[in-house]
């Protein structure tokens, strides 16, 4: 007879496995497939922990290489070992898959390596490595089967010249020479990791500026100063087609009506990210997806037309982050346990890991203004703050928008050090529907960078202290 549980979920990202450990929580009985022989999805494997780790690597590289010796620390020729850095990255996946794995055996969450497939009403089959096909049973099934790279079919992906994010994570050796198309969050993270590697970086981006759906003057100011750190970015370029000339590889490109050609040892294509259904059965079974994105549609209980089948994470609308895909998995279980959970999109934040790091809550300047509402803004440049100072970390800036009637924070956008970390407080105040005047009035430690956002909430009352 099949196992029955009270949870399926098939795909163990941030999405599924938080999903499972959450209705784990709630005394359910859950099981959990998985494809591939590790958990913790695109994230953990090939995703967010990875580039984070080279990004934080890199770093390092860039700063023993130019820095310390502002800092009056003299390290003589530095000498990178890709392969122990790449190992390095290895490692700290593994040490947190395995991680996963644990928190599955602490929970009792049953895990299945294969392949899910839906077969009707409460019905999945996992095929697993030899084939062999398990049927499993649930009152609830929840999809958290994630995306993968969209691809360009001008560049078709062939796993070595012309590469997606994945094999951008283990070069061998460094390019000489590296084309990344799309200027978004892995064009920017992946070049600067191999551009402070030593790779010669050119970013080719299709709309007249880096990450188009962010704060444009913050982006603005990332744009300049990836251009001071060595990389060439080539906006409003559309890339036409590839090949192999001379053991290199040629992008052909339009640029303002005008054919341009690039040359580099590789390709990485960086234009987004799918949803990933295949094999998972959707048209048998008659689960709705948007003809347009291919995304899972669902309702606010997470649950697509299908009763009993769930959706969650890159898998439907919304931001593709993993802590939003956390989010939705958490808050579809707790629905199905009866609590009323919702997620708030509008303050999901967004973190690009470049240095300096950009990152955001809430409503751009750009949609503040076609709101047609009266707002403020209050900047302060991390130049003034005494932590910078000392760190020698005093590039960018923070941004607040405020409600000119109200003084209700519409968004906040900060390009600076450590910016990753300075959104919490921001996305705090939002979630409790705060002013400005709430952040201007709460003491900051010091000397932080943290006070650098108090500061900017205090210009947003034109009484900013230290400028
Ligand atoms: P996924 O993490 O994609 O997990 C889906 C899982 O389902 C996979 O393990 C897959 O193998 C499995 N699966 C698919 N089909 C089946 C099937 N039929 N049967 C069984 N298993 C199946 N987000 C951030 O928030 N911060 C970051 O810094 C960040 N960096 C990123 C860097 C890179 C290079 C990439 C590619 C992505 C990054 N992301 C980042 C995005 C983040 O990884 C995703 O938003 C997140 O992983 C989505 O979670 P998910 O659970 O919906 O899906
Ligand atoms: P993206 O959507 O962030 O950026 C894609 C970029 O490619 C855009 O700027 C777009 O204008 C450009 N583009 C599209 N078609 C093009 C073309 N034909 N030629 C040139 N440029 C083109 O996508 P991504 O960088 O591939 O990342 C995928 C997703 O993964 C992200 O949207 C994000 O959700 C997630 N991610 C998040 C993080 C993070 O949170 N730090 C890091 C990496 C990935």
């Amino acid at each position: 007879m099949a196992e029955r549980y009270d949870v399926l979920v098939i795909g163990a990202g941030p999405g599924g496995y938080v999903a499972a450990i959450r209705a784990a929580q709630l005394g359910m009985s859950v099981a959990c497939i998985e494809k591939r022989a590790t958990l913790g999805g695109t994230c953990l494997n090939i995703g967010c922990i990875p580039s984070k780790a080279l990004l934080d690597s890199s770093e390092l590289y860039a700063q023993a290489k130019s820095h310390l010796d502002k800092h009056g620390i003299h390290v003589g020729p530095v000498r990178l070992d890709l392969p122990a850095m790449l190992a390095r990255k290895d490692r700290v996946v593994k040490s947190l898959t395995d991680g996963v794995a644990f928190l599955f055996k602490k929970n009792k969450i049953a895990s299945y390596i294969g392949t899910g497939r839906l077969m009707g009403e409460g019905k999945v089959a996992v095929t697993g490595a030899n084939a062999e096909e398990t049927i499993l049973e649930a009152r609830h099934i929840i999809l958290a089967t994630g995306s993968e790279p969209a691809g360009l079919p001008a560049l078709p992906f062939d796993g070595s010249a012309i590469v997606s994010s994945t094999e951008a994570l283990s070069f061998e050796r460094v390019p000489q020479s590296l084309i990344v198309v799309g200027g978004g969050y892995i064009g920017l993270e992946l070049g600067s990791v191999w551009a402070r590697l030593g790779a010669k970086v050119t970013v080719l981006e299709f709309m007249p500026r880096i990450l188009p759906q962010s704060d444009g003057e913050i982006a603005n100011l990332l744009y300049r100063s990836l251009l001071k750190q060595g990389l060439a970015i080539q906006l409003q370029t559309k890339v036409t087609g590839a090949g192999a000339q001379g053991g290199q590889m040629v992008v052909d490109a339009q640029h303002e009506g005008k054919d341009v050609r690039f040359q580099g040892d590789k390709v990485l294509v960086a234009v987004g990210r799918r949803p990933f259904t295949k094999g998972l059965g959707l048209s048998e079974v008659g689960v709705q997806t948007d003809e347009r994105s291919g995304r899972v549609l669902v309702d606010e209980n997470f649950e697509t037309n299908v009763k009993g089948i769930f959706a969650i994470g890159d898998l439907i609308e919304g931001p593709m982050l993993a802590h939003k895909a956390e989010e939705d998995g958490i808050a579809c279980v707790e629905r199905l346990a009866g609590m009323k959970t919702q997620v708030h999109y509008e303050t999901v934040p967004s973190v690009v890991y470049t240095w300096p790091e950009v990152a955001s809550v809430g409503l751009t300047e750009e949609q503040v203004q076609s709101s047609g509402r009266d707002y403020r803004v209050g900047k302060f440049p991390f130049t003034a703050n005494p932590r910078a100072r000392c760190m020698d970390e005093t590039e960018g800036v923070v941004k607040i928008l405020a409600d000119a009637q109200t003084d209700r924070v519409l968004g906040v956008h900060i390009f600076g050090p450590r910016a990753s970390e300075l959104i919490a407080e921001c996305v705090t105040v939002m979630e409790f529907a705060g002013s400005a005047e709430d952040i201007a009035r709460i003491c900051h430690s010091h000397p932080t960078l943290s006070e650098a956002v108090r500061e900017a909430a205090l210009a947003v009352g034109r009484r900013a202290i230290h400028i």
